[in-house]
């Protein structure tokens, strides 16, 4: 079911249950301001979701309220982790499902970086 990107946050969400070290995650990075983790369900051969560290429903929510320093560390841990996965080269995709349209599902923002073979058409 997709979430509702107007709503507030709601701190049972299973990425804030991550955050607190409540559920287990493949870590790939993590610094102050982001974590970054394999997806648990791959659509590339390497898929990877970064995340902020702050309670931030989505990308809108993130960009109306987050910090400027919230928003240069997450942009930056994004970069970071796709570079780190040699992944600049081949090229990669970034993504960040917000609400009912995109069929964002978990209420947290979250980006996924895909990449690992050429990736087809920008929307299926
Ligand atoms: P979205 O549809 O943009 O909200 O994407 C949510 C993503 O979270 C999906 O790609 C799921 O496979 C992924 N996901 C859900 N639960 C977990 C988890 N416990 N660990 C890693 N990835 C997860």
């Amino acid at each position: 079911m997709p979430i509702d990107a107007t709503k507030s946050y709601d701190d049972s969400n299973i990425f804030a249950r991550i955050l607190r070290g409540e559920i287990p995650s493949k870590t790939v990075y993590e610094d102050e301001h982001a974590l970054a983790f394999h997806d648990i369900n791959p659509q590339a051969p390497i898929h990877v979701l970064v995340i902020p560290k702050g309670a931030y429903v989505s990308w809108d929510d993130f960009s109306e309220r987050a910090s400027a320093e919230e928003i240069a560390g997450f942009v930056r841990a994004v970069g970071k982790v796709a570079r780190e996965a040699g992944l600049v080269e081949p090229g990669y995709r970034l993504l960040a499902n917000t609400g009912r349209n995109s069929g964002q599902e978990v209420p947290h923002l979250h980006v996924h970086i895909f990449g690992g073979r050429p990736l087809g058409p920008m929307l299926a």
